[in-house]
């Protein structure tokens, strides 16, 4: 079965003003769409068609990096839609515990994720992830992802331009100041991390 463009989890106009309709228009219903449209015709007829989407990208890692960038990127984009939320609330117990005592605080960690992010050179993600249950920031670069890395990823954020070029033009961390500000889905980490395994791209 072929892999379908998932829809947003809220409407376009939620993230409103930190991301635009206009952007979310383009990045989802252009974007995201594309990296499935392609997905889905390079293991049409193959032996990876049927499978689940972490497991093509994991046979594509290293052997056909044209196949992986666009299952990554498909994952990539499902997880962070999933990752904002209209209004992002705070972590709570047992995320809350584990983000002091990786970071000291909430605010610690939102620093150095706004310096993580603003600092990645340019195409790329930054990621909450945690391993061995320990909490930490990764960063991957261009299309690449954390969805068969052996971690689990909790949030991202996406740092392509086109995420945010057209609401910010050049200006990186003020598109990553709104987010971490009140965008960011912290019910949807603390999921991840009482899950302990990777989230799955639907379908
Ligand atoms: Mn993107």
């Amino acid at each position: 079965m072929a892999f379908e463009l998932m829809p947003l989890p809220y409407d376009s106009e939620a993230l409103d003003p930190a991301i635009s309709a206009r952007t979310l228009g383009f990045h989802h219903g252009k974007h995201h769409k594309a990296y499935i449209d392609k997905t889905n015709a390079a293991v049409e007829g193959t032996d990876l068609a049927g499978k689940s989407l972490t497991d093509v990208i994991a046979a594509a890692r290293g052997s056909n990096q044209g196949l992986f960038n666009n299952a990554a990127q498909s994952w990539n984009h499902g997880f962070y839609w999933n990752s904002l939320a209209p209004s992002g609330g705070s972590p709570s117990g047992h995320l809350a515990s584990k983000i002091d005592s990786a970071f000291g605080s909430l605010d610690e960690l939102k620093k150095k994720l706004a310096e993580r992010g603003a600092g990645h050179f340019a195409s790329g993600w930054v990621w909450l992830a945690e391993k061995g249950g320990q909490l930490s920031l990764e960063e991957t670069h261009d299309g690449d992802t954390l969805a068969d890395s052996g971690f689990n990823p909790l949030l991202t954020i996406d740092v392509w331009e086109h995420a945010y070029y057209l609401d910010y033009q050049n200006v990186r961390p003020d598109y990553l100041k709104a987010l971490l500000d009140g965008h960011l889905n912290w019910d949807f980490a603390a999921e991840n991390l009482e899950r302990g395994s990777a989230w799955n791209y639907p379908g």
